[in-house]
């Protein structure tokens, strides 16, 4: 059987003004990330998991911040299309990992429900889906609550 791994990384600066969203859930903080799209850091590091398992293009190619296209556009838009090269391309996801780096908000109380939207986003169930948050102990940018980061490694195997 084929299998394939793939990871994905994505930082976005935490700014005032803009509605913070992580894994497609909405999360009241004050602050949001900045970004072309909605910056949703963990669901952009998740289509480049996907994409980069299959060694196709990544998000940015194929969904360039340059295009008016995609401006504040929802990143599920951009799994749906990594979802659907996925199974196009004959593979289905059998697990991902999430590792979220943020100081702030601190998101223990939000990992379920992040977990469950990244599953419902994949179609699969939330067994197959991990989601770990992370500070970065006050250190460099993340540590000084100006950015978030998003680490992800899928396993996509052939139904
Ligand atoms: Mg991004």
């Amino acid at each position: 059987m084929d299998v394939r791994i793939g990871i994905g990384y994505d930082l976005h600066r935490l700014v005032e003004g803009r509605a913070l969203i992580l894994g497609g859930v909405m999360i009241p903080d004050g602050l949001g990330l900045l970004g072309h799209s909605d910056a949703d850091v963990v669901l952009h590091a998740l289509c480049d998991a996907l994409l980069g398992a299959m060694g196709q293009p990544d998000i940015g190619e194929l969904f360039p911040d340059r295009d008016p296209a995609w401006k504040d556009a929802e990143s599920r838009v951009f799994v749906a299309e990594a979802l659907a090269r996925v199974r196009a391309a004959g593979y289905q996801v059998s697990n991902v990992d999430l590792v979220i780096h943020a100081e702030r908000p601190r998101l223990g109380p939000h990992r379920d429900r992040i977990r469950g939207s990244v599953a419902r986003l994949l179609g699969v169930a939330e067994g197959r889906v991990g989601v770990k948050a992370k500070t970065n102990e006050g250190v460099d940018a993340v540590g000084r609550g100006e950015a978030i980061a998003c680490w992800a490694g899928v396993l996509l195997t052939q139904p």
